[in-house]
């Protein structure tokens, strides 16, 4: 399931809708503003229902300071497509750090961090729910124009 940056298809609603918050006297965290950049599968015909969230910070422009993954469905639906790896599927339903992306020392202080404040805000979860399907739905149409491109080539028009 390839990742990709919510940014690549919408370039000006990622960063207008990306979450940020300000940590002051964190005792485990630097002060600082964090913000939590969406990426979504872009395999088409992939209804995953996750996302994965790079916390980064203005002061460290490229440093991902932590990798998130975050299925908001439960673990039986994330089993049901994985049938018989009940491991993975249970890495994939609610937030986990990702173990296939590095993270920093940081990381697990931001993973409570996105827990206690982010996902208790159901705006949140319902406006990452809705970027899933824009996604997917760029994903799709982007697919549908190959398609017909691909055609087109070969009837010669
Ligand atoms: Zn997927």
């Amino acid at each position: 399931m390839p990742m990709a940056p919510f940014y690549t298809r919408f370039p000006d609603l990622a960063f207008e809708e990306m979450r940020t918050v300000y940590v002051q006297g964190h005792p485990r965290l630097p002060d600082g503003h964090y913000g939590f950049l969406e990426l979504y599968c872009n395999e088409k015909g992939c209804d995953c229902r996750r996302a994965i969230l790079q916390v980064v910070s203005p002061l460290t422009k490229d440093k991902v300071w932590a990798t998130i993954n975050y299925g908001w469905e439960n673990v039986e639906y994330y089993e049901s497509w994985m049938p018989g790896d009940r491991e993975t599927a249970r890495e994939m339903a609610g937030a986990t750090l990702d173990t296939l992306n590095v993270q920093t020392r940081y990381a697990n202080a931001l993973l409570e961090l996105f827990e206690s404040l982010l996902l208790t805000d159901q705006a949140y979860v319902d406006r990452l729910k809705r970027h899933y399907r824009q996604f997917k739905e760029a994903i799709r149409n982007e697919d549908l124009g190959n398609r017909s491109r691909r055609k087109k080539r070969r009837s010669g028009t």
